[in-house]
């Protein structure tokens, strides 16, 4: 009996604002060690945090991308704890009345999303900063303070391989609203996977484990599908999961417990008495819903349903607008070409010329790509010579009819002249006319090379079978 795992996640994302949560020190990434502190950022006594208005607004993009519902009133909580990174001894959080509940992101559902301040950062020197004879550690605040938010997905997830997908998903919807870099390696995107695994059609939902902290998108696939196959594992050898927090180490494949529920934290969450409410006007959500762009899983989904797209082609074209925007150019300059056709050559021969290159910025004019793609429907050139004309365009730019002309890449017509250079290439190859006479249909292929070969591959190959098969008489 197969089993079906359930994964939920819990992602933070690293706002991109000039300045903290709660004081006006600027974020930085890279700079030297405690340059950004101030008495609020540091947890002095008797400094008293305000939130930061851009990080507000960020919530409330990122709120209104998701679809969820944004309250009109949510209140911060301090999250309280002890670690060395964590001066304040809290975490600045939102706990009952988050900023957003609900929404949903392709086929997975939010449960929340919240605002909350980033902790500091542990740096382990280890041996080198030995400090009475110990290895050491040291904490850089420049971190501390910067705006969060954490999101919440309810558990709809069903393999280790979708939470990857999904959450490349969450990272190019972040990057389109412009509200951070989403950088899984700087730290700007972190994510924590909640696994659990049930017999397929059961609906009750089996005890989860929670994966802290995977740093890059492989990982996250790879820490999911071994901690599904441990719990399979566990659960057909009659024993059970235990609720615990694990970590999974990328090096050894391994996944060792961090803590069980037993030790779990009393966060002890109540109101943060030096922050007033954030009462979201109308106005403000209107003002931010104005900047939205179309975001990736909705431009996908137009590309799907309203041009008939594979699925693989509008999530290339949707998760680069830049690309996106210049496929349309281009299907609305190529007057009638299938738009799978253009999406190929967009999405795959410019595409992959052009690396992660913008086309605008390319020498590539989005009219010359559409009367190259009509060329090639016109069977005036063969898909292989429109290739070496899109090298040209990439290279210098300029109209694709005149290079065709200029290198002498012009198909060879129908008619006489590849009539003649498939009688010739039959002649040539008496055996494998007399094998496809008498039946064998693939001994065909080396007449077609030899046509192929004599026209330098400006012969639609198509076209050349046909005239070969007439001429064979099969
Ligand atoms: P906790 O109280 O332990 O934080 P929550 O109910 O808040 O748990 O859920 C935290 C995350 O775990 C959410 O992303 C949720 O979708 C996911 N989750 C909850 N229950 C399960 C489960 N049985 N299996 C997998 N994921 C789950
Ligand atoms: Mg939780
Ligand atoms: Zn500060």
């Amino acid at each position: 009996m197969s089993w079906e795992p359930v994964i939920g996640l819990e992602i933070h994302v690293q706002l991109k604002t000039q300045t903290k949560m709660f004081c006006s020190c600027e974020l930085s990434f890279g700079d030297p060690p405690n340059t950004h502190t101030c008495p609020v950022c540091l947890g002095l006594p008797g400094s008293l945090p305000v939130a930061n208005e851009a990080a507000i607004r960020f919530g409330l993009k990122i709120g209104l991308g998701l679809g969820c519902e944004l309250a009109p009133r949510s209140i911060f909580h301090r999250k309280n704890y002890f670690y060395p990174d964590l001066p304040k001894g809290y975490q600045i959080s939102q706990y009952d009345e988050p900023l957003c509940r609900g929404g949903r992101l392709g086929d997975v559902r939010i449960h929340r999303v919240h605002l909350e301040d980033d902790a500091a950062k542990l740096v382990h020197v280890g041996a080198s900063g030995r400090i009475h004879g110990a290895d050491s550690s040291v904490v850089d605040f420049n971190r501390g303070g910067t705006p969060l938010v954490e999101i919440v997905t309810e558990p709809d997830i069903r393999s280790a391989e979708r939470a990857r997908e999904w959450l490349i998903l969450l990272r190019e919807t972040m990057r389109q609203l412009e509200v951070s870099d989403v950088n899984m390696e700087e730290g700007s995107l972190r994510c924590d996977a909640n696994v659990s695994v049930r017999r397929a059609g059961e609906s009750e939902l089996g005890t989860k484990t929670e994966l802290k902290n995977m740093n890059s998108f492989r990982f996250v696939e790879r820490g999911i599908k071994a901690e599904v196959a441990r719990q399979v594992a566990l659960l057909e050898a009659g024993q059970p999961v235990v609720q615990e927090t694990l970590h999974f180490d990328p090096q050894s494949g391994s996944l060792t417990s961090l803590r069980s529920k037993e030790e779990a934290h009393d966060y002890r969450y109540f109101p943060e008495p030096d922050l007033v409410p954030v009462a979201v006007t109308p106005e403000m959500v209107e003002a931010v819903r104005a900047e939205l762009p179309e975001l990736p899983a909705e431009r996908a989904a137009r590309y799907e349903t309203e041009l008939a797209l594979s699925a693989d082609s509008a999530r290339a074209l949707a998760f680069r607008p830049e690309l996106g925007r210049y496929f349309e150019a281009v299907l609305e300059r190529a007057d009638g070409a299938p738009a799978q056709t253009v999406a190929n050559w967009v999405a795959g021969e410019l595409a992959t010329r052009l690396g992660d290159a913008d086309p605008a910025q390319s020498k590539v004019a989005p009219d010359a790509l559409a009367r190259l793609v009509a060329m090639v429907g016109e069977k005036a050139v063969t898909a292989g010579a429109a290739r070496q004309v899109l090298d040209r365009l990439v290279a210098d730019g300029g109209d694709p009819a005149a290079i065709v002309e200029a290198e002498g890449l012009g198909a060879v017509g129908g008619g006489d002249e590849l009539a003649g250079a498939v009688r010739a290439a039959i002649e040539a190859n008496p055996d494998a006319a007399e094998k496809v006479r008498g039946g064998k249909a693939q001994a065909i292929g080396p007449i077609i090379g030899h046509v192929m070969r004599e026209t330098r591959g400006a012969a639609d190959a198509g076209e050349v079978t046909r005239l070969v098969r007439e001429q064979l008489g099969v």
